[in-house]
């Protein structure tokens, strides 16, 4: 719709905002190209404390019998009368936000119209490929739109090889090294964390297996399975009972169990098979809290030993018993809520 306006009494054709009624208005917005387009000034003030401000100064300069104008200029007509139609509606169609989204950012950045601000966030969010993500990168830092960005990190990091290669890259290598510089940053932190994140997730595991096999230890030397009993007593019959529940940790132990007993070697002759349930049954007694005489051998020794060692006890043994201890609390927690564990082979047993 047209219609001629002399609001400001110029001889300019003003547009009305589409879909709105533009009787009453009091505001003309002057475009690139110079085409205007006329608004409410209540409307427009109470969307925007930059718009209300321009309009006051533009009301102090105004001549008698002119209208307030303010020039919103830079970007084309279309997108300001989308950002008008916004402010009028509160909707923007998707067609107007593929079209325009970086000029409607930009606008309503510019004049704080938080509302738009976010949905243009989230649609041009969904637009980031390998050939614009450099663009909306740079844009996402001009406005301040930290979703935006991390849409475009999120793609940067997952298909970097592919934004390296386009021209938006080059050119961002040319013209804005800082920003080179934060991204490249940005992707080496992003590669040490998910390092950090794969270490921290081995460990854990490490520390997993360590308390089934303490688990495994104590139900062996308390209860017996399959082919070892408590030193007390002998094998229970485990045909009635199935198969044990974790059976390829416990079979493990109870092998080295079995070699320890029969080995010429053992721990001082350089056995390292001994050594290894030498350092479980070790581990055993620092995180064990039996207060009655422990079934697990050599616990007691160990605890007797360990009271007067605790001095000069290493710092690594320590974590290590820390780390065993927390993982036996994780494993706590989360067996309340294993329907099944699944069977698999320890290295600490093996
Ligand atoms: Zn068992
Ligand atoms: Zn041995
Ligand atoms: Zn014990």
């Amino acid at each position: 719709m047209k219609f001629t306006e002399d609001l400001t009494g110029s001889q300019r054709t003003t547009e009305g905002i589409p879909g709105v009624d533009s009787s009453g208005a009091d505001v003309r917005i002057v475009t690139s190209g110079g085409r205007c387009i006329a608004a409410h000034f209540h409307v427009l003030a109470s969307a925007s404390t930059v718009l209300e401000k321009q309009l006051e100064r533009s009301e102090k300069r105004r001549t008698s019998g002119g209208g307030r104008t303010i020039r919103i200029l830079g970007v084309p007509c279309d997108a300001v009368s989308a950002f008008l139609s916004f402010i009028y509606t509160s909707r923007c169609s998707a067609e107007e936000m593929e079209r325009y989204g970086v000029h409607l950012l930009v606008l309503s950045h510019v004049y704080c119209v938080g509302r738009l601000k976010r949905e243009c966030e989230r649609g041009l969010a969904g637009m980031v490929t390998v050939e614009s993500v450099v663009d909306l990168v740079q844009l996402a830092r001009m406005c301040d739109a930290a979703y935006l960005k991390m849409r475009c990190l999120k793609v940067l990091e997952g298909r970097f090889k592919e934004v390296e290669a386009t021209e938006g890259w080059k050119f961002l290598q040319a013209h804005d090294p800082f920003l080179e510089l934060e991204l490249l940053q940005f992707l080496d932190d992003a590669e040490s964390r998910k390092k950090r994140r794969m270490r921290s997730r081995e460990e854990q595991g490490l520390y997993m297996e360590l308390n089934e096999a303490m688990e495994c230890l104590e139900h062996i030397c308390m209860e017996g399975c399959t082919s070892v009993g408590p030193h007390d007593g002998s094998p229970p019959n485990q045909t009635k009972k199935g198969p044990c529940q974790r059976y390829s940790t416990c079979m493990g132990l109870q092998l080295l169990i079995r070699h320890f007993a029969t080995c010429g070697r053992k721990v001082h002759g350089g056995c390292s098979r001994c050594k290894r349930l030498w350092q479980l049954l070790r581990l055993h007694s620092s995180i064990c809290e039996r207060p009655e005489p422990c079934k697990v051998p050599l616990c007691e020794q160990f605890k007797m030993k360990l009271s007067v060692e605790r001095k000069g006890e290493d710092g690594k043994w320590r974590l290590l018993v820390r780390k065993v201890v927390s993982a036996k609390a994780m494993s706590s927690l989360s067996q309340r809520e294993r329907v099944e564990l699944q069977p698999h082979k320890s290295c600490w047993v093996g």
